[in-house]
């Protein structure tokens, strides 16, 4: 686990565990400009009802949007993440922000409103986190290949194909938005073990 974000201002409310929304240890990202003047919405955890609810296709877009998504993308790198979907921050929206780097290359970042996988192959199994899960992995197997038809958030429509890494993101992405978390796709057992941990750490006021 990567060393906690001294990215965000001061009075910027800060994630209360560090946790990456990923497959592979990260450095800390260059974020400061970019979060700069960006709202930092705090991370929706596991057992808030939102987390596994549907979300509504994006039918309005424009400056606010933007806006939105470049908060995602600052909320996420304040949580050293490399991936945030709406329902994370509480909203019921078709809109997930990725950036495998982690804030390190700006051209990195990608904006999927109202996404759809057209096409995968291949299969990799990888550990994968949440930052709505805090400090649970686990093995999930996903396509190789991905790709995502989506809109930006002008609204304009493309197509982008990722691999590995971003392949995951793509999909642990949609899934959010869908209502569905990485531990659906583990086995009974695990599952069970990590929703007792959880249960357990709530009740000690931890979670
Ligand atoms: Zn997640």
């Amino acid at each position: 686990m990567p060393d906690k974000s001294t990215t965000s201002k001061p009075a910027a409310p800060k994630p209360v565990t560090p946790a990456a929304e990923s497959q592979e240890p990260q450095t800390a990202p260059a974020t400061e400009t970019l979060s700069a003047l960006r709202k930092i919405y705090p991370i929706v955890k596991y057992g808030d009802p939102i987390l596994e609810k549907s979300t509504s296709v994006v039918k309005e877009f424009g400056a606010e949007l933007e806006q939105l998504t470049e908060d995602m993308f600052a909320s996420m790198y304040a949580a050293q993440g490399v991936g945030l979907a709406a329902p994370q921050i509480g909203m019921r929206l078709r809109v997930a922000v990725i950036d495998v780097t982690a804030g390190k290359n700006p051209e990195a970042k990608i904006v999927l409103v109202n996404p759809e996988v057209v096409h995968y192959e291949g299969e990799k199994r990888e550990e994968e986190g949440c930052l709505s899960i805090p400090g649970f992995r686990g093995y999930v197997v996903r396509p190789q290949f991905v790709t995502v038809k989506a809109q930006n958030a002008k609204g304009e429509p493309f197509e982008i194909r990722g691999e590995d890494l971003l392949a995951r993101a793509f999909c642990h992405e949609i899934d959010h938005l869908n209502g569905i978390l990485f531990i659906q796709h583990l086995s009974m057992l695990k599952r069970d073990l990590i929703k007792r941990k959880i249960k357990k750490m709530r009740k000690l006021g931890e979670w």
